[in-house]
């Protein structure tokens, strides 16, 4: 048995506690914040304050790994997010008929919902474990540290009340985390902080389909591009969606989008989200903004080694990406359960921190990296958003294209797709076989002239969208 103490009780350091407490593991969480959410989800939802967990009311796609690790670790969390309204999506629903299943199909399915609803769920599971102790309202002030042997051991965690002592020290403090100032201010050498700036922000408002009308509309597909935006759908729970915009910071038509009337504008150029307010959903929020979206990995070693033993950062304390691949719950999951499953296996402290760091190596860093190349080869567009560009496309570009187009005819290619945005394969793996390669092949014979277009608004569309009502046609 490990003492485990908790620093955030958001979904990392909740879902940690819930899985190290069904393994027989004594946990205390400390969380700042003192509401406990679950008796009023829309009220919890949109009325909450959370200064800490900025992107609380943003729409979340939650990848398919969160459906596994809850169903592997904790399948009552799970059937309570369904009660509460959340639905599971398959990616092969797309097509009128499923294909034959494969092995591993079954970790490709990912759940419809408002963060909430997994919030929730945490909470009344976490609040019904024997071993837990969650203290809501009481903040994690700082760490205690033994500097006695050659690397300093993290020993525990303080708060206004008490210094309290645990085995494992886990930074659950969200992209916000105090953690390594704390270290710092005990004399640690600093945590690596790798920053990649993403130029991008994101704007949504969420809307409430009628209790008598159609819940969706039919096959449609959830994004639209633009070369200078996105607009994207988020079916949620209870008959709620969120209709999204992700444009570049840099876009000075940015500022409009946050009149409800604009925004409502624009996003009807997209198609995804047309569809969805041809259905007269009812809107249930303003336009809710988020910027900062940038992709930054904090490691608790340099070039000397661990900075500090007996603590490891779970969530985004540990890496956050720009969330439109919608990694992180995913990945907090994930860290959550690796640490369950090992936590008092490693003989020491500095073993259970190396195996850690090596474990997020090679199991989180490549979604990471993936994030980062992808911003890479958006950066120029993202720079300019009113640039278009004249070139024809790379045939890299065209293969890219046709990859994503012929995966919503084929359903092979839709289970590569799958894998690739479900942290299953990277994109080279899920693309790179023969077996795709010859249905990419097959599907470009049967299109020959197919080119990369967007089914996004052009950039003429969009400014007469964006600028006055009386403008806009
Ligand atoms: C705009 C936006 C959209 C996103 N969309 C998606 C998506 O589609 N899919 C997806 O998977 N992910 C998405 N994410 C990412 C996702 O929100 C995070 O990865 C997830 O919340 C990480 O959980 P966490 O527990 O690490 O942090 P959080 O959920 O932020 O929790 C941190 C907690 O720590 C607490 N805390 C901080 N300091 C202290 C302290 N000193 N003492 C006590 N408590 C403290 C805070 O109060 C908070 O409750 C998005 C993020 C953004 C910004």
């Amino acid at each position: 048995m490990t003492r485990v103490a908790i620093v955030g009780g958001g979904i990392g350091g909740l879902a940690a506690a819930l899985f190290l407490g069904r393994r027989g593991h004594r946990v205390t969480v400390f969380e700042r914040d003192g509401h406990r959410p679950g008796r009023d989800l829309d009220g919890d939802f949109f009325d909450w304050h959370r200064p800490g967990v900025p992107q609380a009311v943003q729409p979340h796609g939650l990848l398919a790994p969160v459906r596994t690790v809850l169903r592997a670790e904790a399948p009552d969390a799970y059937r309570a997010m369904l009660r509460m309204g959340a639905r599971e999506h398959n990616e092969f629903d797309w097509f009128a008929e499923r294909p034959p299943a494969r092995p591993g199909d079954e970790d490709l399915v990912t759940l419809r919902t408002r963060r909430i609803v997994l919030e929730a769920a945490l909470h009344d599971a976490v609040h019904r474990e024997p071993g837990v102790d969650v203290r809501l309202g009481e903040a994690a002030e700082g760490l205690t540290v033994d500097r006695h042997g050659d690397i300093p051991q993290v020993t525990g965690v303080r708060s206004a009340s008490q210094a309290h002592r645990a085995d494992l020290v886990l930074d659950a403090g969200g992209r916000r985390s105090p953690v390594p100032r704390w270290l710092a201010e005990e004399g640690c050498r600093d945590a690596v902080v790798e920053n990649h700036r993403v130029p991008i922000a994101y704007f949504c408002r969420w809307y409430r389909l009628r209790a008598d009308g159609p819940r969706d509309p039919g096959r449609i597909r959830p994004g639209s591009f633009s070369a200078f935006a996105v607009g994207g759908v988020f079916p949620s729970d209870n008959g709620i969606f969120a209709a999204s915009l992700t444009v570049s910071t840099a876009d000075p038509t940015r500022a409009a989008l946050r009149d409800p009337a604009v925004f409502e504008r624009v996003a009807r150029t997209f198609p995804a989200i047309a569809a969805w307010l041809d259905l007269e959903p009812e809107p249930v929020s303003g336009v809710l903004t988020m910027g900062g979206l940038h992709n930054h990995w904090t490691s608790l070693a340099d070039a000397d080694g661990p900075v500090a033993t007996g603590l490891v950062g779970i969530g985004d304390s540990l890496a956050y990406t720009n969330p439109t691949m919608g990694q992180g719950v995913a990945m907090a999951l994930l860290a959550g359960q690796w640490v369950a499953h090992h936590a008092g296996t490693a003989s020491d402290p500095a073993s259970f921190t190396a195996e850690y760091r090596r474990w997020a190596a090679r199991d989180l860093r490549p979604w990471f990296d993936a994030q980062v190349a992808a911003d890479r080869a958006d950066a120029a567009q993202l720079s300019d958003p009113a640039r278009v560009s004249t070139e024809p496309p790379t045939a890299a570009g065209r293969e890219r294209a046709a990859l994503a187009a012929c995966a919503f005819d084929d359903p092979l290619v839709m289970r590569a797709r799958a894998k690739a945005r479900h942290l299953v394969l990277t994109a080279d793996q899920a693309y790179g076989t023969e077996e795709v390669r010859a249905r990419l092949a097959h599907w470009l014979g049967e299109h020959p002239d197919f080119t990369p277009a967007f089914d996004g608004p052009a950039r003429s569309e969009w400014e007469s969208a964006t600028g006055p009502a009386d403008h806009a046609t």
